[in-house]
Parts: C-alpha cells; sequence; structure tokens
C-alpha cells in the first residue's frame, strides 16, 4: 500500500512569488478568452455538463494548501447558491453520463463531485447540499477509509481525515449522494501493472459495494492529469463494469463524450465567485491543454505526481 507521500510520488510545495504569478497570468488569460466570448469571437457551447471537482471543504490556510484541494465552507455555499440561484440542473454521474450517451444534454447542466473522501463532506459540505437540495458524487479512496490522515495532507496542516464507513453510511442517509471509486490506494494507475490495476478497480468497487450497498458504476482516476487515463485502462474499466469515469482534466463534456475521459471543472480556495462563473463558462478550459503542450515540449517528460499533475491545481 501506498502509505506514504514517497511512495505514492507526492512532493510539498510551497505558494511562492512564482507560484502567484502563475496564477495571475493564467487568470488574465482566462479573463481575455472570456470576454472574446461573450463579444462572439468565440462560439460557446451551452449544451454541455460541467462537472465540478471539489476535495475538501474547510478552512485551510492558503499557504498550507499549495494543491488547492480545500475549499472554505462559506465559498462553497456561495458556489452552491449562485448554481441554483442561475437555475443550473444537478444530477448525479451516472445520469450525466446516460445522457451523454443518449445526447440528451440539458442547458445549464453540472455534476458537484468530491474526489478522496474527507470527513468534511459530513460535517461542512452536507449541510449546504441539503439547504440546497443539491445531490452528489464522492469519489472514495477505498484503503483510507477509516485511517487517520491522507499521506497528501496531514491533519496537522488543517485538512479534514478521511471518512469512517459510519460517517460515509451517516452521509448517504443524510442527502442524495452516489458513491464512486477513486481505486484502492490512490497510486497513478497508468503506471502499474495489469494485474495491479485489476486489483485497484475490482477490489475497490467490490468493497464499496458490500460495505454501502447499490451498485458502484462511477470512477475518478487518481490524479486525472492526461497521462493517466490511457486506452487499455479505460478498457478495464468498462471489464469491470463502470459506465464513466472522471478525469481532472478542465473542460467541459458535450454529447458523445468518451464517457471514460470525462472533463471536468477543478475547485479550490482560490475560486472566488467571478473565478467560479468564469471557469463555469469554459474561459479557463484552454489552461490544461497549454500545460500539456508545454510538458510534452519538455525535454524530460515526467510522470505525474499530486504536485505536478492537473488533479488539484487549477
Ligand atoms: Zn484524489
Amino acid at each position: 500500500m501506498a502509505g506514504t507521500s514517497k511512495a505514492i510520488g507526492i512532493k510539498p510545495r510551497s505558494i511562492s512569488l512564482r507560484y502567484w504569478l502563475a496564477l495571475w497570468a493564467i487568470d488574465l488569460c482566462s479573463l481575455i478568452r472570456f470576454a472574446a466570448g461573450v463579444i462572439g469571437w468565440i462560439r460557446t457551447e451551452r449544451r454541455e455538463i460541467r462537472i465540478l471537482a471539489y476535495h475538501d471543504v474547510s478552512d485551510v490556510a492558503p499557504r498550507k494548501d499549495a494543491l488547492r484541494i480545500s475549499t472554505p465552507v462559506d465559498l462553497f455555499e456561495q458556489h452552491i447558491r449562485y448554481l441554483r440561484r442561475k437555475g443550473y440542473r444537478f444530477m448525479s454521474m451516472v445520469e450525466a453520463a446516460n445522457r451523454l450517451r443518449r445526447s440528451e444534454v440539458p442547458d445549464k447542466a453540472v455534476v458537484v463531485t468530491f474526489d478522496d473522501g474527507y470527513q468534511s463532506l459530513l460535517n461542512a459540505a452536507t449541510p449546504v447540499l441539503v439547504r440546497y437540495s443539491v445531490p452528489a458524487t464522492i469519489f472514495v479512496a477505498v484503503d483510507f477509509i477509516g485511517k487517520p490522515e491522507f499521506p497528501w495532507s496531514p491533519e496537522s496542516a488543517g485538512f479534514t481525515r478521511p471518512l469512517t464507513w459510519e460517517e460515509l453510511s451517516e452521509l448517504m442517509s443524510k442527502t442524495t449522494i452516489e458513491v464512486g471509486s477513486h481505486a484502492a490506494t490512490h497510486r497513478p494507475l497508468h503506471a502499474l501493472s495489469r494485474s495491479e490495476q485489476e486489483a485497484e478497480l475490482g477490489s475497490s468497487r467490490r468493497t464499496l459495494e458490500d460495505r454501502l450497498g447499490g451498485s458502484v458504476r462511477a470512477f475518478a482516476y487518481p490524479f486525472g492529469g492526461w497521462d493517466t487515463f490511457p486506452d487499455g485502462l479505460q478498457s478495464l474499466l468498462r471489464t469491470h463494469g463502470y459506465e464513466a469515469a472522471c478525469t481532472n482534466v478542465m473542460g467541459a463534456n458535450t454529447a458523445g463524450a468518451n464517457l471514460f475521459a470525462l472533463r471536468r471543472v477543478r475547485v479550490g480556495w482560490n475560486d472566488r465567485l467571478w473565478r467560479f462563473r468564469l471557469k463555469l463558462a469554459g474561459a479557463y478550459d484552454w489552461s490544461d491543454r497549454v500545460r500539456r503542450m508545454l510538458s510534452l515540449l519538455s525535454p524530460v517528460h515526467t510522470k505525474p505526481e499530486h504536485s505536478k499533475s492537473s488533479s488539484c491545481t487549477s
């Protein structure tokens, strides 16, 4: 089991001036991209499904969260209230997959997802989801359920711990939650052998179904960057009975999309409402394509890791 940050390829990253400059540069380019859409220079698609990717809903200081996997509770409520007020149609991952398959995509469709399985989902996110009658999908890294902390987010840094099985059941009893697999050990699956991949996909699904009941049909790739969901892995997911899989590549999903390479919109502590609205409008979708181009041009094309992959950055 990948029990240490070293074993699963996670490197701490502090927030430097360079980090902020990169964020502001992305903001500026995205604002220009948004303006081009408003004045009609770039065509914007309305019939698309935006899948939001949250992690921990807690008030972690930004300087402790360079991965941007925490979203303050107040900000999370602002996002959900905005979506509800603007008439967004909420759906589960399975409904989204069915609609994409049948080319029945409504306007302003959105799926709220949470990765990893933080305890804050129960105490902080659920009251908001209940208040606004919003269904959600949680992708659980099964081997961490009940553990004292995730290796990439020690509780001492302010992140909440993994949920327990009892808390997962309580979560499901309080609101409409679909549970999907985020693999067992949260390792980059593309780097594993076929037999290890089989074990991750099969055991995580069976464990969730045995402990929680129901069937598990949705999956989210650990890390989820461009190189982490090759065709062979997608085929294996189909073989194991999954019906859809989410990446962490920024973007939207339109009718006919590859259901095993679904795009998401990463959300974190720096997504104040104006930036959240731009992300919903697709203004930031370009950023991962550019990151990928730069990565491919780089003489050293490294494997993804939590600090470099798009899984927790925006
Ligand atoms: Zn994850």
